[in-house]
């Protein structure tokens, strides 16, 4: 059986995301989105809410589970036996950061393999940082890029975040 693990920050889980975990998941037997407990960039939802979120999101997939985890990324991965790390590739801006991150990976453990898909057209310039960003500032116009349990949570957030700028003047 070979199982995948496909990390990252899921800040919320968006459906570029979900494009990935589901081809993913066509290939591999079983996969793992490992929900990254404390990236280093500011977060809209904790680590649980991000969890859950893309637990309700991936439900009707039998072969895709959702955790969180706060070590490194191939620790956690041997953890959980997975050979593979999956990770998506947009247009321009990922090849770099993914690159070296592979390689420092693979220096630390060179038995896991890395595996990148390339974005579908679609999801190619869709990012939970500006999801995130345009959301604040226009309401619900992104709500499509999202599964509905997390367009949902995102409207709750900035909802409560818009009162607590009101309140504030
Ligand atoms: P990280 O903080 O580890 O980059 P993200 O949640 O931002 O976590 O992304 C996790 C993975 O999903 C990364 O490999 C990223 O390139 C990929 N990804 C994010 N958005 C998309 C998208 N729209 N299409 C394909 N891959 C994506």
């Amino acid at each position: 059986m070979t199982i995948a693990l496909y990390p990252g920050s899921f800040d919320p889980i968006t459906k570029g995301h979900m494009d990935i975990a589901v081809r993913a998941a066509s290939i591999f037997d079983r996969v793992i989105i490992g929900v990254y407990d404390r990236p280093n960039k500011q977060l809209l939802f904790n680590a649980e809410e991000r969890v859950n979120l893309a637990k309700v999101a991936v439900e009707k997939y039998p072969n895709i589970e959702v955790c969180s985890y706060d070590i490194l990324t191939v620790a956690f991965a041997k953890a959980i036996g997975a050979k593979v790390i999956v990770r998506g590739l947009r247009m321009g801006s990922d090849f770099e950061k993914e690159f070296e991150m592979a390689m420092m990976n693979k220096k630390i453990d060179s038995e896991i393999e890395f595996i990148c898909f390339m974005s579908s057209l679609r999801y190619q310039f869709l990012s939970s940082s500006l999801l995130k960003e345009v959301t604040i500032l226009s309401g619900s116009s992104c709500q499509d890029l999202v599964p509905e349990n997390v367009a949902v949570a995102l409207n709750d957030k900035f909802a409560r975040i818009r009162d607590s700028w009101q309140n504030g003047k």
